[in-house]
């Protein structure tokens, strides 16, 4: 192949950058993989810090998983659930719904985190219809939510940057402030807040239950956001009231999912259930596109009657229930039993947690926010004040540059840095990307 740097270049156009820059300047060109590590074309050797956009399990390369996809190619690569049924989607199904939180009992799949969202939004939207709650045809969302980049997942997120244009697409919602301790939008401090965000919630639902269908939150942690992680009991407190006002609760689980937190899902935290449940990401360890949307039999029930009722929930996409998707999911919950991943991973937590502590001692690190395999560590001028950078320094940036150079791959979300390894990840390895991140932050904030 002729340079592929410049072939891209001439011809790609990558998602959530500016293309000027991605011209300008040299990029990774990434040929293969294996367990935590990348490698580029001219052969030199990444920790995988964000397992490939937050989806990697069990490590590039895994023979499991190789295999898993190879026998299920083949017999067949592609059949549709539109009419008919295939049989990995069929044994996932049930896979998932033994995982999942009590309560949820059917899936319903799609190709990636937004359409999980979509497909979650639209149930909820047209359960509340068939339920007679006719007024109920908004949503109530967070600020700073992510959950993707379709018109209707963009509707629900609250994330201005990438958000504010398509305002005139976008339907209406009702927005709650975040819980975002470390710049409280209420002005408290977490030590003695008593969790006065959640009266914000039901202050809305108290005044609004009748135009709202669903509440949808990330549980535990806004992670696109930044790492915003949740107060303990926030969540309970949301499920609480959605209950209390029959508001369904949507869990968008795309990034925690998967054991990411720790836990399978992140509402394990709090022992919750929602009422739908996205994921999409880790399902298949990393390896192919996937999504399900996970919901009650008392929803699924709603949408019964005879054809002519048409309470048919009209949606699908073509590559639903893909089987060699799905095969890859199979073995990727395989692997999480053989290799007790979470079991595992619980040292690794902790580790990170301990290791982490020492960052504060850069004048640049504001606050480092963890849950489970998530980290979000916010770069500021000055960690006395709290006061940021300005986004012309693109700090984030720079650090990342200076974490490749010395063999990490990260990638930060504004001014702060994400680790999120895969959960495959040795302990040496883990010290080693700590480090090089520790390094990287210190070379280019002092
Ligand atoms: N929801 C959440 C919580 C996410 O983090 C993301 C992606 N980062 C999405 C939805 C969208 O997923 P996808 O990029 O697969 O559409």
């Amino acid at each position: 192949m002729r340079d592929p740097q410049s072939i891209d270049k001439q011809y790609l156009w990558h998602p959530f950058t500016q293309m000027q820059d991605w011209i300008e300047n040299e990029q990774l060109v990434i040929e293969k993989g294996k367990g935590t590590y990348l490698y580029d074309t001219k052969g030199k050797r990444y920790l995988d810090g964000i397992s490939s956009l937050w989806v990697t399990v069990h490590g590039h390369h895994r023979k499991e998983l190789n295999q898993a996809i190879t026998k299920q190619l083949n017999k067949i690569a592609h059949t549709t659930l539109l009419g008919l049924a295939n049989l990995p989607s069929i044994e996932l199904a049930e896979k998932l719904i033994k995982i999942a939180p009590p309560g949820l009992k059917k899936v319903f799949y799609s190709d990636n985190g937004s359409t999980a969202v979509e497909v979650a939004l639209k149930i909820a939207f047209q359960y509340q219809q068939l339920k007679g709650y006719k007024g109920k045809q908004s949503f109530l969302t967070l600020v700073n939510a992510y959950h993707g980049d379709t018109i209707g997942s963009v509707s629900v997120g609250g994330m201005d940057l990438f958000h504010k244009i398509f305002k005139p697409l976008l339907f209406n919602t009702f927005k709650n402030p975040a819980p975002y301790c470390y710049r409280c939008p209420l002005g408290l401090d977490r030590k003695n807040c008593k969790l006065a965000c959640i009266n914000c919630v039901e202050r809305i639902l108290k005044k609004h239950n009748s135009e709202i269908a669903a509440m949808i939150v990330e549980p535990m942690i806004q992670a696109a956001a930044g790492m915003l992680t949740m107060p303990k009991g926030y969540l309970r407190s949301i499920r609480q009231l959605c209950t209390k006002y029959n508001v369904l609760l949507i869990c968008d689980e795309v990034a925690t999912g998967f054991g990411r937190t720790g836990k399978m899902f992140a509402c394990e935290q709090e022992a919750i259930s929602p009422d739908l449940m996205c994921v999409a990401k880790g399902i298949t360890g990393g390896y192919l596109p996937l999504a399900a949307t996970l919901t009650t039999q008392n929803i699924f029930d709603a949408f019964l009657g005879e054809s002519r009722e048409q309470k048919t929930f009209f949606h699908g996409h073509t590559y639903t229930g893909n089987p060699l998707a799905c095969a890859a999911a199979i073995a990727n919950l395989a692997l999480f039993k053989k290799e007790k991943t979470l079991n595992n991973l619980k040292f690794k937590i902790n580790l990170l947690k301990k290791e982490l502590k020492s960052f504060y001692h850069l004048k640049s690190v504001g606050e480092i926010r963890q849950c489970g395999f998530m980290v979000g560590i916010e770069l500021v001028k000055d960690n006395k004040t709290g006061e940021e950078f300005p986004n012309a320094e693109r700090i984030g940036h720079r650090v990342i540059l200076e974490a490749r150079k010395r063999g990490a791959i990260l990638r930060p979300l504004g001014d702060v840095i994400v680790l999120l390894p895969p959960l495959s990840i040795n302990q040496k390895q883990l010290k080693e990307l700590l480090s090089v991140t520790y390094e990287s932050i210190k070379t280019v904030t002092s």
